[in-house]
């Protein structure tokens, strides 16, 4: 394998002919986050380490196994060493650019989404990469069920939009520190029990946080995990309250649920609700978006304490999805027009009409190959111009040409003077007219 013209293992290449269903899930995302009111946000792509370790937890298999961190090889300032990390995740960036802006002394709620590259040493296959991208969604300052509500109303929108109906949503409450104290005695007892068959990963974490042997990825502590106690037994009135209070808005809104008592989640900042929407139809890695409340973490990270929740989107897994589903993508926008030329002069002229073109908003495209008038043409051709131009000697001198509809063959007559761009106005809007009485 060549280290030069081949791409890191589990990263991903999005070439131009593909780009429209980045775009089309990308544009939807922002606009379906801008009418709940999110605004978006943007923040390093790496964090000092610590930010990591503290918030997503070190007993995680992030933090365990799949940060990518680097030392900075000479410290500026000659103390210890800067140790960065490629974010893994965008909850634990958002919250610290909140707190360290000062967003959190604005009016509440603050509500933020992003766009962003994630980063996990992962075993790459199909929907997991080494580097992925997220589309992320957080709220602060609310600990009311509403807002657990309205972020997942809001990932059910935007999945609506993007014509995937069909994906399930699944809830759950992991609790807060107090039933979670007695959840943790009640696995602890449950797992030493069959101490002998867990992983050395998860025999650390029976000491050290019982909880992430439920999201252990190894098959034997995965079974053994089935039978373990269930954190919805042990929920306090105040979590179980918030719990009933979720459900009641989320029938009420209709948005249908199922309750899955397993679903922990594999960051350690989240506090009752949590949720995740899976789909059956991408294999094993069905889970494209997961999140929950966290309303420990900004205090945890030196902020006042602030409730907070949020989601992040695998935008693989959606556009994977949404192939799978047959949903539509945006086309990329088609070119307009192409302007073939004869000759130099002819093609100055052609610069000059494309520009004036441009500058109204027209996607146009003239020869800049000097290629002769055939396969000027067939590169017209090739990307599906809707019109084209050819400019010579002769139509200088007239100062006009022919306007040819690619589609139907038709040809206008169109002056190469003042009225350009008048004239040519008229034959897009007469060629998006017949469109729409074909029905197409
Ligand atoms: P999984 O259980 O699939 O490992 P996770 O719990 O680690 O997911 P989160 O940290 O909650 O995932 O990230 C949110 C979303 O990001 C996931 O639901 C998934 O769609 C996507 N995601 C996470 N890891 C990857 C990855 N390595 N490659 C592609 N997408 C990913
Ligand atoms: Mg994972």
């Amino acid at each position: 394998m060549s280290v030069i013209t081949n791409r890191p293992k589990g990263t991903q290449d999005v070439v131009p002919a593909e780009v429209y269903k980045w775009q089309t899930v990308e544009r939807c995302a922002a606009e379906t986050a801008e009418c709940f009111g999110f605004k978006e946000i943007r923040f390093p792509t790496f964090e000092n380490t610590a930010l990591f370790k503290r918030s997503v937890g070190d007993t995680t298999d992030v933090v365990q196994k799949e940060m990518y961190s680097v030392t900075a090889k000479s410290p500026a300032n000659g103390k210890d060493p800067d140790d960065f990390t490629l974010r893994p995740e965008g909850t634990a960036g958002a919250a610290r650019a909140a707190i360290e802006n000062g967003l959190l002394n604005e009016a509440l709620p603050q509500k933020v989404y992003y766009m962003i590259s994630c980063f996990r040493h992962e075993k790459p296959q199909a929907g997991r990469l080494r580097e992925f991208h997220q589309f992320g969604a957080e709220m602060y300052g609310s600990a009311d069920a509403s807002a657990d509500a309205e972020v997942i109303a809001l990932a059910k929108s935007l999945l609506g939009r993007l014509g995937l109906e069909n994906v399930e949503l699944f809830i759950n409450s992991i609790g807060c520190p107090t039933c979670r104290a007695e959840y943790h005695k009640a696995l602890k007892k449950y797992f030493e029990g069959r101490k002998d068959e867990l992983c050395p990963t998860c025999l650390d974490r029976l000491e050290r946080n019982p909880m992430r042997i439920l999201d252990c990825k190894s098959p034997i502590c995965q079974g053994i995990a089935k039978d373990a106690p269930v954190i919805l037994d042990f929920l306090c009135d105040e979590c179980s309250d918030h719990f009933e209070k979720l459900k009641k808005y989320l029938d009420d809104m209709d948005i249908k649920f199922s309750i899955d008592p397993k679903i922990v989640r594999g960051l350690d900042y989240y506090t009752k609700t949590v949720f995740e929407f899976i789909t059956t139809d991408i294999g094993a890695q069905g889970t494209v978006c997961g999140g929950g409340r966290y309303d420990g973490l900004i205090e945890q990270l030196g902020g006042n304490p602030l409730p907070a929740l949020g989601f992040a989107m695998g935008l693989e897994r959606i556009i994977m999805t949404m192939e799978a589903a047959g949903s539509e993508f945006v086309p990329a926008k088609k070119c307009d027009l192409y302007i073939a030329s004869m000759g130099e002069a002819a093609q100055k002229k052609a610069a000059v009409l494309a520009n004036a073109l441009r500058s109204e908003g027209y996607f146009v495209e003239f020869d800049t190959m000097n290629r002769g008038l055939k396969p000027q043409m067939k590169y017209a051709n090739k990307i599906g111009a809707t019109f084209t131009l050819v400019l010579g000697d002769n139509e200088l001198e007239t100062g006009a040409a022919k306007l040819k509809n690619m589609d139907s063959g038709e040809q206008t007559n169109i002056s190469l003077g003042d009225k350009f761009i008048d004239e040519f106005s008229n034959s897009i809007v007469a060629e998006m007219f017949s469109g729409d009485i074909l029905g197409e």
